[in-house]
């Protein structure tokens, strides 16, 4: 592959593709986009202890090989334009990637870069692990119950971004269509948005969460959807998901429908007596009268947004359109800890680009002040992905006992009582330190 003016380190090997399979080498190439704001400062910090984490790991026999490539303000500097194709050329022929948050110019026509990026580079899953560490603080009283992984859609429903504003020539071609052609009058003064939701799109996020429940033996999949309103694209979903479950996975898999003939009694209504199988058909904790297999089961959308509040226990894996998938990603951050804490992964069928899930908050740049754990857990996903899973652990046991030792940044320490926030690059070395 032919870059324009990257420089492909040469102590490094390619991730490759054979047999469906990722073959990681011992010394993969790792393309990084440094990010924009607060991206330099988290970056050096996470840099250093994921490098740390691989070494203490695997005492040298494993390195990740950095190669930097450019996004936002840094490739606007060198190549005129905020996302070039090497960087996309990169991303696409070294397969794994990292980046830190990117700005989102004003002027030039993007909505998101990211955006942009998860759509050229189909990368369809947007993957964000929701979990607690010990001693982060937290608005709600248990928030160690909720352990989920969010599997939400991300190239169709709102996302795709089909849109006519109120009062252009176009609207009214799409308003008068609906009237002349579908039936359908909608007030003049409306702007209009599009909401697809396909087969393709559907199946293939809804397999990739089953897939991960699988490898990861966990309990259960719930579907989230708003269908009782919108049958034909957020009911399809649900519909399409619980298709692909017994399509491909059916040895693996019961439907909640399926665990409850088993357990309802004459009546239709009251559960027999079989000890465990009402804590099952709800939360999926104990395995047994579902044989060990996974639970696949839909919920509403709104009742979902209580559901991890009030039991958070009982859902593990969760697959989302986009925009509840949007929400409800959010939603449970704050319990664990807010967006600082939260990490994510943008995968499509091999590609994989990780990424700290909030922004690059401008006014903090060059403060080393923030908190660099989004990135930093981001690249433990990334660890996981490669399946180097010893220094994926490395890192998530320190991140929980550094906390634990109060040392944090300023955004965790405002939330403890008499605790003095350290820098982002004193938290790296903490995080280190922990490591050995
Ligand atoms: P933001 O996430 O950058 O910042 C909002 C506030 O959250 C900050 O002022 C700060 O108080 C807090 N914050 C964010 N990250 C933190 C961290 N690591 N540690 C401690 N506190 C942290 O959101 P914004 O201000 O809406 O967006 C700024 C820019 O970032 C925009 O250009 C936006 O488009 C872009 N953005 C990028 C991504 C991404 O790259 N994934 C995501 C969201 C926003």
């Amino acid at each position: 592959m032919k870059f324009d003016k990257l420089k492909v380190p040469e102590d490094g090997e390619k991730i490759e593709i054979k047999d469906g399979k990722l073959q990681i080498p011992d010394n993969p190439i790792i393309p990084f986009i440094e990010g924009d704001g607060i991206g330099p400062d988290i970056m050096s910090a996470a840099k250093r202890v994921w490098n740390a984490a691989v070494e203490y790991a695997y005492g040298g026999k494993k390195k990740i090989v950095w190669m930097e490539i450019y996004g936002g303000e840094k490739a606007q500097e060198k190549y005129g334009e905020v996302l070039p194709d090497d960087t996309y050329n990169a991303i696409e022929h070294f397969i794994v990637a990292i980046k830190g948050p990117l700005t989102t110019p004003v002027a030039g026509g993007y909505r998101s870069l990211n955006v942009s990026m998860r759509q050229r580079l189909n990368l369809y899953a947007c993957i964000r692990p929701v979990k607690h560490y010990k001693g982060v603080p937290s608005p709600v009283r248990h928030p160690e119950k909720l352990n989920v992984i969010v599997f939400r859609e991300n190239t169709e429903d709102v996302y795709a971004g089909i849109e006519w504003e109120q009062g252009t020539p176009e609207v009214k071609k799409v308003l008068d269509f609906f009237k002349k052609e579908m039936g359908v009058n909608i007030r003049d003064d409306s702007g209009i948005g599009v909401k697809p939701i396909s087969i393709t799109g559907t199946k293939r996020l809804v397999k990739k969460a089953i897939q991960h429940t699988v490898e990861r033996k966990r309990k259960s999949v719930t579907l989230v959807h708003k269908g009782n309103i919108m049958k034909f694209t957020e009911g399809a979903f649900k519909d399409w998901g619980f298709e692909v479950a017994k399509e491909e996975f059916r040895d693996h898999i019961i439907t909640e429908d399926e665990l409850w003939d088993q357990v309802k009694g004459p009546d239709g209504v009251t559960p027999t007596t079989k000890p465990g199988a009402f804590a099952e058909l709800r939360g999926g904790k104990e395995a047994g009268d579902s044989g060990g297999r996974i639970i696949v089961k839909d919920r509403i959308a709104d009742q979902m947004f209580q559901q991890v509040l009030l039991r958070p226990d009982e859902y593990d894996v969760i697959a989302l359109p986009n925009l509840n998938g949007d929400y409800l990603s959010d939603a449970c951050a704050a319990q664990v800890g807010g967006l600082g804490m939260a990490p994510g992964g943008n995968i499509g069928d091999y590609t994989a680009l990780f990424e700290a899930t909030h922004g690059s908050a401008p006014k903090y740049r060059g403060m080393d002040k923030v908190n660099p754990s989004s990135l930093i857990l981001s690249g433990f996903m990334m660890l996981e992905y490669l399946g180097w899973f010893e220094a994926a652990k490395l890192i998530e046991d320190a991140i929980e006992k550094t906390i634990t030792q109060k040392k944090v940044t300023y955004d965790l320490a405002r939330q403890m009582e008499d605790v003095k926030p350290i820098k982002t690059s004193e938290y790296g070395t903490a995080l280190i330190e922990n490591m050995k």
